[in-house]
């Protein structure tokens, strides 16, 4: 037997030889040699956030690479412990950031946990279980992901009435008066925590029409992403981004059709809806005629660059129906671009509005380490006349939001918000400034549970303003 030793939480025993049937089926749809790529150097450890939080190798993306292809080789059941340490990834992807040898570890955890959820519908008591193969015995989402992560979080139209009774009840801070007197411990635990993390609710905006015209002379033809969660709870962000294009001479068509980006289902497993989305938006942008589709949510950015890719490990899995669409996918993809990569290749127009601020920038996971992408906000908000821009520690790493890992993982989530905010507030910010929903929604929680009165705002919200010539205070 060999094991890998953990510093912190014990071991987990390996078996010598393969042996157990689940391995024909858990990580069909991954290349093997992209495990082979990673050759043990441990390099990525002190870049990734679970593994600086606990010490523990299995933590650690060398180790969560072991224990993926320990299990793809049937040399270990898929115990709950396994499941448990891939569970508590984030997916945040620094790790590939720090790896010398290029391993892609998306590539390896994503479709792995997508496998492993999927088994986990179809038999939830196969895993623990060695040498039993899965029954097809099929078993319904629980109601949290059934009536919340499926049934409300992917339609913008159900968000928008959910939050009609919550803006109600912030406004006549019956929320405040629930808490003081106890009565949102009633609530299951998910949405508890849900109702914690619900930021003051900006006022509601008219939807975005389909179209919005360049100002000047036209420089392009874009669309607009503007997703679900986005579009209900942060509608102000996408105005501002339209706006900021529009003043860039960029025509923006905003199909009415587009929906949820599909990282919800992908992530939990529900492959099948996860297409459908995916189908959905290719269609809704495709016929008209775009220089770029713009994503300013980078969590949802990286997932659409990455459609190509996805479709092609999901139709594997499930069958050839959807390869005639494989040139639709890859021209989609190829013109997906997060909105602060966009006006940098552009060229921006210089804003001349002053905006009096210190500013830290929290570097996305999904912008930084996914897409990339880390010089191209801060470049533009130091075009920004009185923006000053402090860098802040521990930059690469996550701040605990990674989509609904909050709402999954909630005491490792808080430890790693707690440290995000800390960083942060070293550096004595007047705002501070992201580039994703999920981590918008985080940092604003943590700020306030650690007592300080501190703005999120998103590039564009600034950018905006300054075009504008309008003050900080609107914002804040
Ligand atoms: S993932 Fe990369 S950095 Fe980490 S152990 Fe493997 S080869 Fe080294
Ligand atoms: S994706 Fe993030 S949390 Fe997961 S192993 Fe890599 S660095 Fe660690």
């Amino acid at each position: 037997m060999s094991e890998i030793t953990t510093p912190g939480s014990g071991t987990t025993q390996l078996s010598s030889k393969p042996l157990l049937p689940q391995a024909v089926t858990i990580g069909k749809s991954i290349p093997y040699e992209r495990f082979l790529d990673c050759v043990h150097c441990g390099l990525c450890t002190s870049a990734c956030p679970t593994y600086v939080e606990t010490g523990d190798e299995n933590d650690s993306p060398r180790g969560r690479i072991y224990l993926m292809r320990s299990v793809v080789d049937g040399r270990l059941p898929l115990t709950d412990n396994v499941r448990r340490h891939l569970d508590l990834c984030l997916d945040c992807r620094s790790c590939e950031t720090a790896c010398p040898s290029g391993v892609q570890y998306g590539r390896l955890i994503e479709p792995f946990r997508v496998e492993m959820h999927e088994l986990a519908l179809q038999n939830p008591a196969a895993d623990s279980q060695p040498g039993v193969l899965p029954q097809p015995r099929k078993q319904r989402p629980d109601w949290f992901h059934r009536w919340i992560m499926y049934g409300l979080f992917p339609h913008r139209t159900r968000m928008r009435w959910a939050l009609k009774p919550a803006r109600l009840i912030q406004m006549l801070k019956i929320d405040r008066l629930a808490d003081t007197l106890g009565l949102t411990r009633l609530l299951p635990a998910k949405l508890r925590r849900m109702q914690a993390q619900l930021p003051k609710l900006k006022a509601a905006l008219p939807e975005l029409p389909k179209f919005l015209p360049a100002k000047g002379i036209r420089r392009a033809r874009v669309g607009l992403f503007i997703g679900c969660v986005a579009d209900a709870m942060f509608r102000h962000v996408h105005w501002a981004t339209a706006r900021v294009l529009q003043e860039n001479g960029c025509d923006v068509v905003i199909p009415s059709s587009q929906g949820c980006c599909g990282a919800i289902h992908y992530h939990s497993g529900a492959s099948q809806p996860a297409l459908q989305l995916m189908q959905q938006n290719i269609r809704a942008f495709q016929d008209e005629k775009l220089d770029a589709v713009i994503v300013n949510v980078a969590g949802c950015g990286a997932m659409m660059k990455d459609y190509s890719h996805i479709f092609s490990e999901l139709t594997g899995q499930q069958g050839d129906h959807l390869a005639a669409a494989e040139s639709d996918e890859s021209r989609f993809c190829g013109q997906v671009q997060d909105i602060n990569e966009f006006l940098m290749r552009l060229g921006p127009l210089k804003p001349q509005g002053r905006i009096q601020a210190v500013v830290a920038y929290q570097d996305a996971c999904h912008l930084q380490h996914a897409q990339k992408i880390r010089q191209q906000p801060r470049d533009l908000l130091q075009l920004i006349p009185g923006i000053s821009l402090r860098p802040i520690a521990e930059a690469e790493l996550c701040c605990g939001a990674a989509g609904s890992y909050n709402l999954t993982q909630p005491e490792m989530a808080d430890r790693l918000g707690q440290r995000k905010v800390g960083c942060l507030m070293d550096v004595k910010p007047d705002v501070v400034v992201s580039g994703n929903a999920g981590c918008s929604l985080q940092l604003q929680a943590k700020l306030k549970e650690a007592g300080h009165n501190v703005a999120v705002l998103h590039p564009m919200e600034l950018l905006d303003l300054s075009y504008r010539g309008g003050h900080l205070s609107e914002l804040t």
